[in-house]
């Protein structure tokens, strides 16, 4: 029987294709990849625990997704922002991998998005010896559903401009961003994700030069009829997710 660290590292490999600094693609590379020389200070036994900690990484749980769907595994983002080491560590991950690329802007969508947009240019910031801005599209009506103000645009005029986010679901949000940006006008440099769990491609992003995603995951998902852990009577999880509403429909 392996040990408990060893059991967890197997059961999120099971569910998660993650990236490598290289850009190779690696099985269980999330903790593989954040645990490389650019961070000798967090192992990845270290890096696993704390994220489990943190209910970052939620796994052998019976969860209800948004989508209706069940499943055992919860990527809670939410969880990560308070913990600004962690959220730092993240980001410098990111900021890496454009460092290169003469970014003048990070720009994030409101919320989650802009904690993201102030690390990352601050770590692009101090790699690279320029200052690098951090800003925010905030949402609006239609047609364009996001602005730029608040003298974020004039930042981004004609300038190099990373557009960053946290989840990438459905592409919907960071798709409108990057097209509200590109009529400021500005040069999109690419889009980094903490995690794209939805197979999405730079194409589906307004064909953007490069999509980087910190970690790629697919949860597998059942149908409520077809779901091993209500057939096993596992209890739901009604801390995330939609497993409070499910259980309050069913009384
Ligand atoms: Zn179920």
């Amino acid at each position: 029987m392996p040990d408990k660290t060893c059991f967890a590292v197997y059961i999120y490999a099971t569910i998660a294709w993650l990236q490598s600094p290289s850009g190779a693609w690696v099985t269980g590379g999330f903790v593989q990849c954040l645990n490389s020389e650019q961070y000798p200070n967090m192992s990845t036994n270290q890096l696993l625990d704390t994220l489990k900690n943190i209910n970052a990484i939620i796994i052998d749980s019976h969860i209800v997704y948004t989508s209706g769907k069940h499943g055992s595994a919860y990527i809670n983002k939410d969880a990560i922002y308070p913990h600004t080491e962690i959220t730092s560590q993240l980001c410098q991950h990111i900021a890496q991998q454009f460092a290169n690329s003469n970014v003048d802007v990070v720009l994030a969508p409101a919320i989650g998005g802009v904690i993201l947009s102030q690390w990352i240019a601050h770590h692009l910031t101090k790699l690279t010896g320029r200052t690098v801005y951090g800003v925010y599209a905030e949402k609006c009506e239609a047609p364009d559903y996001f602005v730029i103000k608040r003298g974020y645009d004039k930042l981004c005029q004609n300038k190099r401009v990373l557009v960053v986010e946290d989840m990438l679901t459905t592409g919907g949000t960071v798709k409108k961003v990057v097209a509200v940006a590109r009529k400021i006008p500005c040069d999109i440099v690419g889009v980094a994700a903490l995690c794209n769990r939805g197979g999405i491609t730079a194409h589906d992003l307004g064909d953007v030069p490069t999509l980087y995603s910190l970690a790629n995951i697919k949860l597998e998902a059942w149908d409520e009829q077809d779901c091993p852990l209500c057939k096993a009577n596992k209890p739901i999880n009604t801390d995330v997710g939609k497993g409070r509403e499910w259980l309050k429909a069913r009384v």
